[in-house]
């Protein structure tokens, strides 16, 4: 079976949105606050919650995928939330 793209039930394609977790390092200015530009230290480590958005309509799923075979990551559209 061909894996299809996860779409809205409006047609459009999903994107997906999750948090990413990453380390970053700033410099310490001398008025004591952080300088605005940090240095990324660590690779960035996806945490284990996310959702499927449609851009069009707003309207937000659960998404899921397989961790095996041929089909393992791809992300498929489940429950509207
Ligand atoms: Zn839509």
């Amino acid at each position: 079976m061909e894996y299809e793209k996860p779409k809205c039930e409006c047609g459009t394609d999903l994107v997906v949105r999750m948090d990413k977790i990453a380390e970053f390092e700033f410099a310490i200015k001398k008025d004591g606050r952080i300088s605005k530009k940090g240095k990324r230290v660590t690779a960035f480590s996806q945490s284990n919650w996310g959702s499927l958005h449609c851009n069009k309509c707003g309207n937000i799923y659960e998404f899921n995928y397989d961790l095996i075979g041929q089909e393992s990551f791809k992300f498929k559209r489940e429950e509207q939330l």
